[in-house]
């Protein structure tokens, strides 16, 4: 990592074949990325943008990759929460690029009203500092996908799988490379720690749906997964077995604090000794303890496991703990 100008930069990584851009979000590097592919000539596609308020450093980073903004030639987003796809409108709007996005998030690109509504009660004030500017994609730059599909972007193919859980209208992209972008379906795993941390902010967690994804993962026969939060991991098949053990460990976790009655913020104090302890038996060093801190906040956590049981298995709060 360099600084420039005063700000902290971190130079794009050549992952072979995938340049991995280093959003810095929040001054920590390595927390939420967007991948380049290139294309013949110059030319690339984006699988993620970032969230607006680090345009600037993906701007940079394009252009530190050997790359021009006008080469774009098409953005990818795995769903529509403000750290994956928050800077696409803009980039579209300065690029003339498609957007790539299944049929359920489609609509909140479009009209970003209500889901920076629902973003503004889970961050309040801190809205503006953490995701910046979000402007709608014009409708007609808007390309649907429904998981199934097999796209071609010039010389490249590209094919998409539904993957809901963590959102209803996730999808992951897998390269002709082999290369599976999994947005957040495989959860986080942010490097200079092997620990493997669930990504289950309000309000869609599905855990359920979300197993069945991972064995549609997990069938494709992926070499390598590119995580948003943050990059690649080549132990595809252990990778992809412990998320679903995990989200279930942590919602287990939230569901002992319901039935013993704990208020919102000792049910975070759970969650946040849990991941702690994880991390720190799993060999973390302050720094990947704070980024993994602010890639996904016991706040959300409890937030999102809370309303996975209310919705999906009401009668599991209400039974006693054995
Ligand atoms: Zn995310």
């Amino acid at each position: 990592m360099s600084t420039r100008n005063g700000v902290n930069y971190a130079p794009p990584i050549d992952l072979g074949g995938v340049v991995l851009l280093d959003t810095h979000h929040e001054g920590y590097d390595r927390t939420i990325g967007a991948f380049l592919v290139p294309l013949e000539g110059g030319a690339f596609f984006l699988v993620e943008t970032g969230p607006g308020s680090t345009l600037s450093r993906l701007r940079e980073g394009i252009r530190t990759a050997g790359f021009e903004l006008d080469g774009l030639q098409k953005i990818f987003v795995t769903h529509i929460h403000l750290d994956h796809a928050g800077a696409a409108g803009q980039l579209s709007r300065e690029t003339g690029a498609v957007v790539v996005v299944h049929r359920r998030g489609a609509p909140h690109l479009v009209d970003p009203s209500r889901l920076l509504a629902s973003a503004g009660r889970l961050y309040g004030d801190a809205m503006g500092r953490l995701w910046g500017d979000v402007v709608p994609v014009l409708e007609e730059r808007i390309e649907i996908v429904e998981g199934g599909e097999t796209l071609t972007v010039d010389n490249r193919t590209l094919r998409v799988l539904y993957t809901p859980g963590h959102a209803s209208h996730h999808v992951c992209f897998l390269l002709d490379d082999g290369s599976l972008f999994t947005g957040d379906a495989a959860a986080i795993r942010l490097p200079g720690s092997e620990v493997i941390r669930p990504a289950v902010p309000p309000p869609e967690i599905d855990l359920e749906l979300w197993e069945m994804s991972i064995d549609a993962m997990r069938a494709v026969g992926a070499e390598r997964l590119m995580l948003t939060h943050f990059g690649e991991v080549t132990e595809v098949d252990s990778h992809l077995a412990t998320v679903p053990r995990k989200n279930r460990h942590w919602a287990e976790e939230v569901l002992n604090g319901l039935h013993a009655g704990d208020s919102q913020e000792v049910l975070e104090a759970r969650i946040v000794a849990l991941s702690r302890n994880e991390l720190v038996k799993g060999g973390a060093l302050g720094d990947v303890i704070a980024r993994h801190a602010v890639s996904s906040d016991a706040r959300l956590t409890v937030m999102g496991l809370t309303r996975y049981w209310r919705k999906h298995h009401p009668e599991r709060i209400e039974e006693s703990t054995p």
